[in-house]
C-alpha cells in the first residue's frame, strides 16, 4: 500500500468474525470483546487520520493480540498473592495472620451451605451468632460472656459507647496511643461519645492521679495495652488488680483493650512474654477487648470478652448490629479457637505460631540452599550472602522483640552513588513478578526474610522470570 492511499482501520465487524478473535470470544464473552475492540479502535484513529500509523500496526491479528492482553490484565484478580518476605510475620498491610487448614475448611462449608448462624438447632428458635463460639471462649479465657465484631477497633468502639456514653472515660496519659491507621484513643473515645479524662503523665501514673479523677461524671477506667511503643526508663503504671479494686470500689468498670490479646503464655514456645486475656479478667478487668488475626493467629475480627450483664448491654447497642462479624469470620474464628484446646499441638497447626517460632538454624539452612539460586537469577552485579536477620512480630505485639532469623542479603556491586537507584529497581522486579516477592530495603541492601517462605516450590520457579532494570 503506498503512503498517498489514506490507511483504514478493519470494521467492528470484520474483526469480530476474524479467525484471531474468535477464541478471545469464547474466553472473555462477545461484550467484553466488543467493547475492548471499540476503546482500542478508537485510540487508535487519531494515528491512522493523520498517517502516523502503519498498516501493519493496525492489522487483525495485532489488534487481536492487543485486545487479548488487554482482557487478561482486566481479568486477573486485584486480590493477590504475595511471599512476605519483609521480617515482619503479622504484617497488617499483608493481611496479618495466615489461617489454619481447620479455619479454611470452615470458610469453604460456611460459603457453600446454609448454616445455623442464627438459628438455634436444639430449640427451633431464632439464636445468636456470639453464641456459636461462647462456649469455646468461656473455656480459654474465664470470660462469663463474649460478643464478636469485625475488628479491635470497632470492639473498643462499640464498649466505649455502650459503658460510657456521656460520661467520663478515665484513662492513663501514657496508654493515649495511635495505632497505625488513624486509630487514635482519644479519637475513638470521642466518637464514642465518651469525654476524655486524662490522668498522670506520660511515663508515671499512679492509683492517686486515678482516685483524683473519679467523681459523679465518671462513666469507666479504661486501660490500653500500648502495644506498638515501649515507655523505658523512669517509669510508673498501676498494676491492673490495684486499678479494677479502685473501680469497683467507686461501682465502675474497667475496660482493657489488649490489642493483639494472646489465650496462652507465649513464653512457653520461647516468645516474648504479651499478657493473656485469662490474666487480665483474673486481675479483675470486667471488659477485655482483642484483635482475632493479630497473635490469637484466626481471622479478621474484634473479640469482646467479660462480665455477663455488661456483655448484654453492650449486644443491646445499635451499633453491635453495624459491626458484627459474618458468617465467614465466625466459622474460622471457631475452629481456631478449637486448636487452643490442645496447645501441645498448637505450634504445628497454627501457621502464625507455626511461623513465630520457627527456628532460626531451620532458615538459615534454608537461606544458603537458596542463596546460590538467587545470586544466579541476579547475576554478576549483585552480591547475594545468607546471612542471620532480625524480624519482628508485628501488628503492634511486642515492639522492642526480635526474632532471630536469617534472609538473603541483596548488595548491588556498583558505587554508593548507584545502589539507591539499582536496589529500588531490584525491589520493583521482585514486586513485578506472578507472585510478587516483598522484601525490604536497609542498610544498603534488599533483604529477604526467609521465616515466612513455605512454599519454596513456587518461590524458585519464577526466579527465572526476574528481570532487573540496571
Ligand atoms: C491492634 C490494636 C487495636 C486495633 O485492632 P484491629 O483489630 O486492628 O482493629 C486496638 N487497640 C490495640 C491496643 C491494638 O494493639
Amino acid at each position: 500500500m503506498s503512503s498517498s492511499v489514506a490507511l483504514r482501520l478493519p470494521s467492528i465487524d470484520g474483526l469480530l468474525r476474524h479467525p484471531a478473535c474468535a477464541p478471545l470470544a469464547e474466553r472473555y464473552g462477545r461484550d467484553s470483546l466488543l467493547t475492548g475492540l471499540r476503546q482500542l479502535l478508537d485510540e487508535l484513529r487519531p494515528g491512522v487520520l493523520s498517517g502516523q500509523l502503519a498498516a501493519v500496526e493496525i492489522g487483525a491479528e495485532v489488534l487481536a493480540g492487543r485486545v487479548g492482553e488487554r482482557l487478561a490484565q482486566q481479568q486477573r484478580s486485584q486480590v493477590r498473592r504475595v511471599f512476605n518476605l519483609t521480617g515482619t510475620v503479622l504484617h497488617t498491610n499483608l493481611g496479618r495472620a495466615l489461617l489454619p487448614e481447620e479455619a479454611i475448611e470452615a470458610v469453604q462449608m460456611a460459603a457453600r451451605y446454609p448454616l445455623n448462624l442464627e438459628f438455634d438447632l436444639a430449640s427451633g428458635k431464632r439464636g445468636d451468632r456470639d453464641d456459636l463460639i461462647e462456649g469455646l471462649i468461656r473455656e480459654l479465657t474465664g470470660a462469663e460472656a463474649v460478643t464478636v465484631v469485625n475488628n479491635n477497633a470497632a470492639a473498643v468502639l462499640l464498649t466505649l459507647n455502650s459503658l460510657g456514653a456521656r460520661k467520663e472515660g478515665i484513662i492513663s496519659r501514657g496508654e493515649l496511643i495511635e495505632i497505625g491507621g488513624a486509630f487514635r484513643i482519644p479519637d475513638i473515645m470521642a466518637r464514642a461519645g465518651v469525654r476524655l479524662h486524662e490522668v498522670g503523665t506520660t511515663n508515671r501514673s499512679h492509683a492517686r492521679d486515678y482516685q483524683a479523677a473519679i467523681g459523679p461524671r465518671s462513666g469507666l477506667i479504661m486501660r490500653v495495652h500500648a502495644s506498638n511503643y515501649s515507655i523505658e526508663g523512669f517509669t510508673a503504671r498501676v498494676p491492673t488488680a490495684e486499678l479494677a479494686e479502685l473501680a469497683h470500689a467507686h461501682g465502675l468498670p474497667l475496660l482493657e483493650d489488649l490489642g493483639s490479646g494472646s489465650l496462652l503464655d507465649l513464653t512457653r514456645w520461647g516468645l516474648p512474654a504479651e499478657p493473656t486475656v485469662r490474666q487480665a479478667l483474673l486481675d479483675g478487668a470486667d471488659i477485655v477487648t482483642f484483635s482475632g488475626d493479630k497473635l490469637l493467629g484466626g481471622p479478621q475480627a474484634g473479640l469482646i470478652v467479660g462480665r455477663r450483664e455488661l456483655i448484654a448491654k453492650i449486644k443491646k447497642n445499635p451499633l453491635k448490629r453495624a459491626l458484627r462479624v459474618d458468617k465467614l469470620t465466625l466459622a474460622a474464628l471457631e475452629a481456631v479457637l478449637g486448636l487452643y484446646r490442645d496447645p501441645d499441638r498448637l505450634a504445628e497447626r497454627l501457621p502464625s505460631l507455626r511461623l513465630l517460632t520457627r527456628p532460626q538454624a531451620d532458615i538459615h539452612a534454608q537461606a544458603v540452599r537458596l542463596q546460590p539460586l538467587l545470586a544466579d537469577a541476579l547475576g554478576e552485579v549483585w552480591q547475594v550472602s545468607a546471612v542471620e536477620a532480625l524480624g519482628m512480630i508485628g501488628s503492634g505485639s511486642q515492639p522492642v522483640a526480635r526474632l532471630p532469623s536469617a534472609a538473603l542479603c541483596c548488595r548491588p556491586r556498583v558505587s554508593k552513588r548507584w545502589r539507591g537507584r539499582y536496589l529500588l529497581n531490584l525491589e520493583a522486579a521482585l514486586r513485578g513478578l506472578p507472585i510478587p516477592v516483598l522484601g525490604r530495603i536497609g542498610d544498603d541492601a534488599l533483604w529477604l526474610d526467609l521465616r515466612q517462605l513455605d512454599d519454596e516450590p513456587a518461590w524458585l520457579a519464577q526466579l527465572a522470570q526476574l528481570q532487573v532494570d540496571r
